[in-house]
């Protein structure tokens, strides 16, 4: 709803140029790539943005060296592999890259630190409601208080209320279940990382041929501890979490290995294919919010450090052009967020989701195992969401070109919203 206000005063009369909605990684990311070029930011967020982060963050290790991050990282491997066979005896696919975790406290440091060099400061509060006027927008927060500024940054995360995006139907969910702990016999071997470990040897036949397919994600964290996940790439509704519980451990249990103290318990559910919001919104939005999952693989917080210097370049220049109206600065905020090429290869990443949720148990293991058998810089920006559109385009054809008749026929047949994903890597806004 647009609101015409008539001039309510910032806060302690400071002004502020963006105002940025949560505390998460996108909201941190984007309010420290924004001070850097000396907008004048304000957070406003329920709880403390210094409060250690619920998830654990993983990203591939060039991935991470390549932003010059890589100290961030708490752990990394380089035996990475992955399974796409049925039986144990299963040979490996081993990547040749290597993978990592965020230390979760140092790359929020690094985000705060340079936030608080900058005086970026966070209000205490959960938004509202969000007025508009020409100049820029006031958020209300849930205790009453007005914060104006001339540009809303919305990264309150996947479940936003103020983005308006268009249903497009089912929305397919991530979901794993997870431990962090010491078990009767390593899960995974010493320094080993798994990505995809797809054998269901302790599934029952009707299991193996209904679904949903699920697969380990584990990795040794060293000193006898292991992170082991049971995960679901994306399915609309998504996996139930007991469901994904009883997996891990039989699928543990079937190996001999039993689960001796936890540590943690991970829950992780979040949207693949969340539409596009719609970009001609006065309320920006940024991270999960912003649709910024990659709708592939799941990731985001490489996406978060590639794109939040575009975004806040744009509207830094946006702001130093005093005649640009509220609408104006939002269009260009907008505009470099989401350029067409982003449009197009999401376009796609959400097409070739489509076709994976419909594949069975071995189309899966047929596709994968084709997919990890392409040129490395093919699978690997694809999942980094780093390959150019044609690059992308190209990388897709030759995948279906080395692909099984069976991963081929399952590409080839159109059904329910693959003809509109399809049609996107052309109009972006088709059905939209
Ligand atoms: C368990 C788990 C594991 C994941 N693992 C990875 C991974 O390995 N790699 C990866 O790249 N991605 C991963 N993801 C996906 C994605 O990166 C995360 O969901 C990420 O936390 C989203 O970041 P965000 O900052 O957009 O939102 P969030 O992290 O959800 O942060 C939202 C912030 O907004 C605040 N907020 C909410 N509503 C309001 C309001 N009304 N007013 C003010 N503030 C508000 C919240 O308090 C919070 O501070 C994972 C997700 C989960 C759940």
């Amino acid at each position: 709803m647009e609101v015409v206000q008539d001039e309510p005063k910032p806060r302690g009369g400071m002004s502020i140029e963006v105002l940025v909605i949560g505390a998460g990684p996108a909201a941190l990311c984007l309010a420290a790539a924004l001070a850097e070029r000396g907008v004048q930011v304000q957070g406003l967020a329920p709880d403390d943005p210094a409060a250690l982060w619920p998830n654990t963050y993983g990203i591939w290790g060039p991935e991470v060296d390549d932003l010059g991050l890589g100290h961030l990282l708490g752990h990394r491997w380089s035996d990475t592999r992955s399974y796409f066979g049925d039986g144990l005896s299963t040979a490996a696919v081993t990547h040749g890259i290597d993978y990592g975790l965020f230390d979760k406290t140092a790359l929020q440091q690094h985000w705060w630190r340079i936030c608080q060099a900058a005086g970026v400061t966070w209000e205490r509060g959960r938004a509202d409601a969000i007025e508009h006027n020409a100049d820029g927008s006031i958020v209300i927060t849930e205790a009453g208080e007005r914060l104006q500024a001339r540009l809303v940054i919305d990264a309150s995360g996947h479940h936003s209320r103020f983005v308006k995006r268009p249903d497009e139907g089912p929305v397919a969910g991530q979901a794993a279940y997870g431990i962090v702990g010491r078990f009767s016999a390593p899960p995974v071997d010493p320094g080993q990382f798994v990505l995809m470990d797809y054998r269901s040897d302790h599934l029952s036949e009707a299991e193996r041929r209904c679904g949903p397919a699920t697969f380990l994600y584990a990795m040794d964290f060293g000193e006898g501890v292991f992170f082991v996940e049971e995960t679901s790439l994306a399915l609309a509704p998504a996996v139930p979490y007991e469901v994904l519980k009883d997996r891990l451990l039989r699928r543990l249990h079937h190996r001999g290995i039993e689960v001796e103290t936890i540590e943690h318990e991970e829950l992780c559910l979040f949207p693949m294919n969340l539409p596009l919001p719609d970009l001609q919104q006065r309320v920006v939005a940024f991270g999960g919010s912003a649709s910024m999952v990659h709708p592939a693989s799941g990731y985001m917080v490489g996406g978060l450090l590639r794109r939040a210097p575009a975004l806040a370049a744009a509207v830094a220049r946006g702001l130093q052009m005093q005649a640009m109206d509220g609408e104006q600065l939002s269009r260009l905020a907008w505009d470099s967020l989401w350029p067409l090429e982003l449009q197009r290869k999401r376009a796609l990443y959400c097409f070739g989701l489509e076709k994976l949720m419909r594949f069975s148990e071995p189309q899966l293991r047929a596709h994968f195992t084709t997919f990890f058998s392409l040129p490395q810089p093919d699978w690997y920006g694809f999942l980094t969401n780093t390959l150019t559109l044609s690059e992308l385009v190209m990388a897709m054809v030759r995948l279906f070109v080395q692909a099984p008749w069976a991963v081929k026929f399952g590409l080839m047949g159109m059904q329910g919203r693959e003809l509109q994903l399809g049609l996107r890597l052309v109009w972006p806004g088709a059905g939209r």
